[in-house]
């Protein structure tokens, strides 16, 4: 059974970068009926914080990317906070300097800035140089008599290849002697990514990672690890980033915002998980799809390597779908408590059922409302325009043929066909633009009996003064 997982840090409200590669884990894992895992990577005490893991829990809870191990949701892997294993990775810190495959590093960060700095101009990739590598019992011993305290480094093997297939861009091949002495603990004695990370997917059973592509440099020394520990190596995948127009990486200049933000502006989660799922994963339809049809047609053969780039007209058109897809009493409790008060509880279903197609966001529900249900609103200038052209002459018929239909759209046309002489276009939009003050909108055989006869009479009368 196939288990994958998404591990953030909870040090921010995850973004639609990293709610794609939750997405993703958590598509491929029910796709083969796999199990999908959360793990909080919260080593970093200073800037993690309680706050953003119950955020990015409401926030996967609110997508559909439910997890089936993880915070909530406790199994026999437990803890799922990394700052609660530090005894697990104390044991795994043991067995590496029993093997001899760790030793402690003193250098400061003064010196190995220094020692960067001098490779860099003499034409190397900046490294490891291995100052401590081969300290002696005493020397280690007087400098901890000094009070230094060392980070422990990995003792990276020289002269082999690590070679991995890489879910998404395949065959990976790296040079160990690229590769420096890496710090597995720091100084301050907490646990560095490479090693918590490597050491946790193998300890929890997870067989697949997918991440983002900054991590794939990190794969060769996560290998490394767990082949000195003999623990089992997930398969590892790296998808490509989420790019703005300017193939930078995504950022709030793009117009990325939290989940967090984009639940409050209105954005429905089918949405989201529709577009989010296409970018850099290719469907064979482009239909609206739901969480369950997107995981079972979820397909590591169809990620793409090139650069995924954000496009807002994409997000709002599966909102725009998402709108389409909600059932009439959720659409309603999406609409803001200004929508609520304005349209009469009476005529509730009738309003919904007008103004759906028309919805993208909760504002254009207000607005309708605003327009059905007050006299609180303005011609556009385009609407004044059509009732201007149409003249109090059209509106005088418009209000007999509106006494004879009684709200009854067809019937109200063909009479007003008949008395005015006006059809198609300049029959309807003086009307619209009188009934609605606006040239496009919902369909006029529902807004008028919405409206009902006495306050469409008065629109016209307006309209026919104007
Ligand atoms: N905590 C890491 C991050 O948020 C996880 C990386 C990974 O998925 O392996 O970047």
């Amino acid at each position: 059974m196939i288990k994958t997982r998404f591990a953030p840090s909870p040090t921010g409200l995850i973004h639609l970068g990293n709610v794609r590669t939750a997405l993703f884990n958590a598509l491929l894992a029910q796709a083969q009926q796999g199990v999908f895992l959360l793990r909080i990577e919260d080593t970093d005490q200073e800037r993690s914080a309680e706050q953003y893991v119950w955020q990015l829990m409401e926030d996967l809870r609110w997508l559909g990317a439910n997890w089936q191990e993880g915070p909530a949701q406790e199994r026999d892997n437990a803890p799922y906070y990394q700052s609660q294993r530090g005894e697990i990775y104390a044991r795994y810190y043991d067995q590496l300097s029993a093997q001899g495959q760790v030793y402690p590093c003193f250098c400061s960060q003064q010196e190995l800035a220094v020692s960067r700095k001098l490779q860099r101009a003499a034409g190397q990739a900046p490294r490891y140089a291995g100052t401590c590598a081969h300290l002696s019992v005493e020397e280690i011993a007087q400098k901890r008599a000094k009070g230094l305290q060392p980070a422990l480094r990995f003792r990276v093997p020289r002269g082999a290849t690590i070679e991995f297939t890489d879910l998404v861009r395949g065959t990976q091949r790296y040079a160990t002697d690229d590769i420096g002495d890496f710090i597995i603990r720091r100084a301050d004695d907490t646990p560095a990514f490479f090693f918590c990370n490597a050491v946790d997917d193998a300890l929890m059973g997870v067989t697949h990672v997918l991440r983002g592509e900054d991590h794939l440099t990190n794969t060769p020394r996560q290998l490394l690890i767990l082949q000195a520990l003999g623990l089992p190596k997930p398969h590892y995948g790296h998808i490509s980033l989420i790019v703005g127009a300017d193939n930078s990486p995504l950022s709030k200049r793009h117009g990325s915002r939290s989940l967090k933000e984009l639940r409050e502006e209105g954005w429905l989660p089918e949405g989201i998980v529709n577009y989010l799922a296409r970018l850099g994963h290719t469907y064979g339809q482009d239909d609206f799809l739901t969480f369950a049809q997107l995981a079972a047609q979820f397909d590591l053969q169809r990620l793409g390597k090139a650069s995924a780039k954000f496009d807002e007209q994409q997000l709002k058109h599966w909102q725009q779908q998402a709108v389409l897809q909600a059932d009439p009493e959720r659409l309603w409790q999406w609409m803001d408590a200004a929508t609520h008060a304005l349209v009469p509880p009476e005529a509730k279903t009738a309003f919904i059922n007008t103004v759906h197609p028309n919805l993208v966001f909760p504002q254009d529900a207000l607005l309708w409302a605003t327009i059905l249900c007050t006299e609180n609103w303005a011609y556009t200038p385009e609407a004044a325009a059509e009732i201007h052209n149409a003249g109090a002459a059209f509106f005088a018929h418009a209000l007999v043929a509106l006494q004879d239909s009684q709200t009854d759209w067809q019937t109200m046309a063909h009479c007003l066909k008949i008395s005015s002489g006006k059809k198609g276009k300049n029959l309807f939009m003086p009307l619209r633009a009188a009934l609605t003050g606006m040239t496009h909108g919902p369909e006029m055989s529902q807004v008028l009996p919405l409206l009902g006869l006495e306050t469409a009479r008065a629109r016209l009368q307006k309209a026919q003064a104007a």
